[in-house]
């Protein structure tokens, strides 16, 4: 199917060529349940925090062995869930973000999960049934895991060409690619989500076109980097710890991280089934302490040597230490001439960044989610992004979580917005006003 035409399917019908065959496959294949953790330690007590015990112990979490998924693993593995009360939490490796969406469609009983790590706005796109063959299950965006810890990687056949952070440099080098018939191929893991709008926010900001100038295509996260190793491939937007992999082992170099793209930008989140949380609110809120407190513990500069320990578990990332030490101190080596980034604020954050709460689902940063899906056209333009962020955002859960959990208020946001975004290249984002951004923006495929 062609990019357009799965474009189309996306905005209209829901089926996406991914979602119908990951949809079918899951009839015939159990879910992966292969690697879940075992519930460990910490001293179990129901009433931490507040309130009356959760109404159940139990819940089948699940993530993608990247940074974003530390503060799961980590609530899980320090004993967080426990500690609120939560002592049979399941937290189980999903293979790709589309068996995720798959196991959350499934749910629990019938062996799936009920919550996850998500890509955004996957929570919404499974909520309206446009990414799970029209089939709608409701979801509540409860917290962010991470903010940063992202980038985009490209081949070396492509060294000094001027792909940086400001690709307008290799605006003529890409059309002559596109010329010779041999287009820019760059890749993301799962469409219309962080990964694909990352690399489109960067090429649109060079004033490259990424629906007519470049080749962008969906492929797994294996499959990426054996395709630029081959040559098949020219680049790929990458979560940590794979732009550090990337550099150490030849394969490439980095044109921009993400924290340069937009510091501080919303990355990852935590949702779940509606029908879960309505059913569990108390156990849901246990979950959100976990959380939160695995979140403050991520952050603390002494515990990011034995953070990295618990990752390179071969169940989570399975990485050897000193490989998923460096980004996780914010040290970059970005390749091609360009300096190389040593700045822990520049790395993965957990709790808090500059701007604000990094564990908060602050409401304008699914707006801005859903409106870069409308600017590229993934969702119509009259979609009713304030009723839908109502609906699925639960920022008033997040708040209770935090009262009970006794967080101090410097480190509760005062309103559901973090203001102004402003981008690299200027552009400005207020979630009060979406169709000024859109019409700010020169590349895009929406008519405002
Ligand atoms: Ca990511």
């Amino acid at each position: 199917m062609s990019q357009l035409s799965r474009r189309k399917f996306i905005a209209t019908a829901g089926a996406t060529t991914i979602g119908a065959i990951a949809l079918k496959g899951c009839a015939g294949n159990p879910p992966e349940t292969s690697e879940q953790t075992s519930s460990p330690v910490a001293s179990p007590a129901a009433n931490v925090g507040g309130g009356e015990g959760p109404e159940t112990t139990t819940a089948r979490i699940g993530y993608i062995p990247i940074f974003e998924s530390s503060p799961l693993i980590v609530a899980q593995e320090k004993g967080f869930f426990a500690k609120y009360g939560m002592t049979g939490v399941q937290v189980l490796k999903q293979s790709s973000w589309g068996s995720a969406r798959d196991n959350l469609v499934i749910g629990a009983e019938g062996g799936g999960i009920d919550g996850s790590q998500w890509q955004m706005p996957m929570p919404y796109l499974i909520s309206e049934g446009i990414i799970t063959d029209n089939k709608k299950i409701p979801m509540y965006v409860l917290m962010q895991t991470s903010t940063q810890g992202n980038g985009i990687a490209i081949a070396n056949k492509h060294l000094g060409k001027g792909l940086h952070l400001d690709v307008s440099k290799a605006r003529e080098y890409i059309n002559q690619l596109k010329s010779a018939g041999t287009p820019f191929t760059a890749a993301y893991t799962f469409p219309a989500a962080n990964q694909e709008l990352w690399i489109r926010y960067w090429l649109a900001a060079g004033g490259i076109n990424p629906d007519t100038d470049v080749k962008l295509i969906t492929v797994s996260s294996a499959q990426t980097v054996a395709n630029m190793k081959t040559g098949t491939m020219d680049g790929f937007s990458t979560g940590d710890p794979w732009p550090y992999r990337i550099l150490a082992d030849k394969i490439g170099f980095m044109a921009a991280l993400t924290a340069q793209i937009w510091p501080d930008h919303p990355e990852e989140y935590f949702a779940m089934r509606a029908d879960w949380v309505d059913k569990y609110p108390k156990a849901t809120k246990a979950l959100m302490k976990g959380i939160m407190e695995a979140q403050q513990w991520c952050d603390k500069p002494e515990n990011r040597k034995e953070l990295a320990q618990i990752l390179s578990g071969r169940q989570f990332i399975g990485l050897a230490p000193d490989i998923l030490t460096p980004p996780l101190d914010g040290k970059y080596t970005m390749g091609d001439g360009q300096p190389d980034i040593n700045d822990v604020k520049k790395g993965p954050l957990f709790w808090k960044d500059a701007k604000g709460s990094v564990s908060y689902p602050y409401q304008s940063h699914d707006t801005w989610f859903l409106t870069e899906n409308i600017r590229w056209g993934m969702l119509p333009a009259e979609t009713d992004v304030k009723g839908w962020v109502g609906k699925v955002n639960r920022e008033d859960l997040w708040r209770e979580a935090a009262k009970e959990a006794g967080i101090t208020d410097a480190d509760v946001p005062k309103e559901k917005t973090r203001g102004v975004e402003t981008f690299f290249d200027g552009i400005k984002f207020d979630a009060n006003d979406p169709t000024a951004y859109l019409k700010s923006l020169k590349v895009k495929k929406v008519n405002v």
